[in-house]
């Protein structure tokens, strides 16, 4: 079958870049009234706002049904503990590799030593992260129906891994229940394929909101900081991921970078790894092969627990704080940072800014003060919008590791340049492979 003239994927792009043209055009002319209250907070700001919504929408329905279609899926329960076990063991790694990185290239660059914080914006406070045995107590629902209505991640991955073996475990009758979440799995992700036909759409709404809201002259005081993480971010996406994918898993990197921009805009735009969960499990189980028994569990554990783009801002915004106020960090301060970012990591919930929140409780780890955060929040949007970026990337990289060492990742499809890909028509659905 000949590829689509415009696939989706190229569409988004150009959404994008023409959102970027219009918000900073905008934002140089500057608006009137009325276009301000018509255009940007209207228009702009409903067609934004929906788009995000609707992706949310999907993400509850989506994650239940898809995780217990996928551990039902799984030729034995110990499969579950293993990919489990590896998946918590790459998250960490990755994002303890991130934290590294970002520190060895501000450390180097030294942003921030001829700060001037004389006026700078209003003070910060920070909320106080969660105590981790708190987290532990958390994971278990005390009713899975509020776990859902929350949308509290963690608690319903742990309701349906159980309720997915339990499924298994109940021979007839169980099979009955198995049948009928592969084909609600189905319908859902039919409805994300509708999500994604009106991206173009959505994404340029929200990206040509944000660059006309953003001044751009916020961004050159903090120009060492900003660039420093952006590289940081980029050797995360480029180097790293790359090498971890070649290394572990023998996969083609160029590949899985090219096969990932569907999620990578959507994260730019949303700057929620959250909301982007439904477009990287359809990236993930539609183009790069890897199996719903695989993807339905690491994807949203990544994006609760794994923020590798987060982590790096942390690391860089630690060292720019620190040279501003003029503080020397030891070498046992950096190992602490490294910890207590990763640890923050897991804390960080997957929507817009609560990196800074967590950043906190980095700052306070090696006694610098929380109030340095007010002089990054005016260019940390847009920051956020790439550290997202990188968080969805580095659950997609981890998911694609995993399955391809369980053996549920079909080469075929990730070899495949047209897999996956949307072109606006509907289309049956594939019938889901199971792992060997
Ligand atoms: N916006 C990030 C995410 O959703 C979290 C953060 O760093 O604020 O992945």
């Amino acid at each position: 079958m000949a590829a689509p003239a415009h696939p989706l994927t190229r569409r988004i792009v150009i959404a994008m870049l023409a959102g970027m043209v219009l918000g900073v055009s905008l934002n140089l002319v500057g608006v009137a009234d009325r276009v301000q209250t018509m255009l940007v907070d209207g228009l702009l700001k409903v067609a934004g706002t929906l788009f995000v919504s609707a992706l949310k929408m999907m993400v509850v329905p989506l994650v239940f049904v898809s995780l217990v279609a996928g551990v039902t899926a799984l030729s034995d329960v110990r499969a579950l503990g293993r990919i489990g076990a590896k998946a918590l063991a790459l998250y960490l790694l990755t994002t303890a590799l991130a934290v590294s990185i970002a520190l060895g290239l501000a450390v180097n660059v030294g942003p921030g030593q001829n700060f001037d914080a004389g006026d700078s914006p209003a003070r910060f406070s920070g909320k106080d992260a969660p105590a981790f045995s708190q987290v532990l107590i958390d994971l278990v629902p005390t009713n899975p129906v509020a776990a859902m209505a929350e949308g509290n991640m963690l608690q319903i991955i742990v309701f349906a891994l159980l309720f997915g073996v339990a499924v298994t475990m109940s021979g007839k009758r169980g099979q009955h229940v198995l049948n009928l979440f592969g084909d609600l799995n189905t319908v859902i992700m039919h409805m994300v394929e509708w999500i994604m036909r009106l991206a173009p759409y959505g994404v340029f709404a929200l990206i040509a909101r944000t660059f006309a809201s953003q001044g751009l002259d916020l961004l050159l005081p903090l120009a060492a900081y900003f660039l420093t993480l952006t590289a940081a971010l980029a050797i995360q996406a480029l180097v790293t991921y790359p090498f971890l994918l070649k290394s572990l898993a023998g996969l083609n990197p160029a590949t899985f970078l090219k096969k990932m921009r569907d999620p990578a805009a959507f994260a730019f735009s949303t700057a929620s790894s959250g909301a982007t969960i439904p477009v990287t499990l359809h990236t993930l189980e539609k183009k790069l092969g890897v199996h719903n028994s695989v993807a339905s569990f690491s994807v949203p554990l990544g994006a609760t627990i794994n923020m590798d783009g987060t982590a790096m801002m942390q690391g860089v915004a630690t060292v720019f704080i620190a040279n501003v106020y003029g503080v020397d960090l030891s070498l046992t301060d950096y190992l602490l940072v490294v910890l207590t970012a990763t640890l923050a990591s897991v804390g960080t919930a997957a929507i817009p800014a609560v990196g800074l929140v967590t950043l906190t409780m980095v700052l306070s780890q090696v006694g610098l003060p929380v109030e340095g955060i007010a002089l990054i929040i005016g260019v940390d949007r847009l920051l956020d919008m790439m550290r997202t970026t990188v968080n969805v990337t580095g659950d997609a990289a981890v998911s694609c590791i995993i399955a391809k060492s369980e053996r549920a990742l079909d080469q075929a499809t990730f070899d495949d340049p047209h897999a996956g890909l949307s072109d606006g028509s509907p289309k049956p659905a594939p019938a889901a492979s199971t792992p060997a």
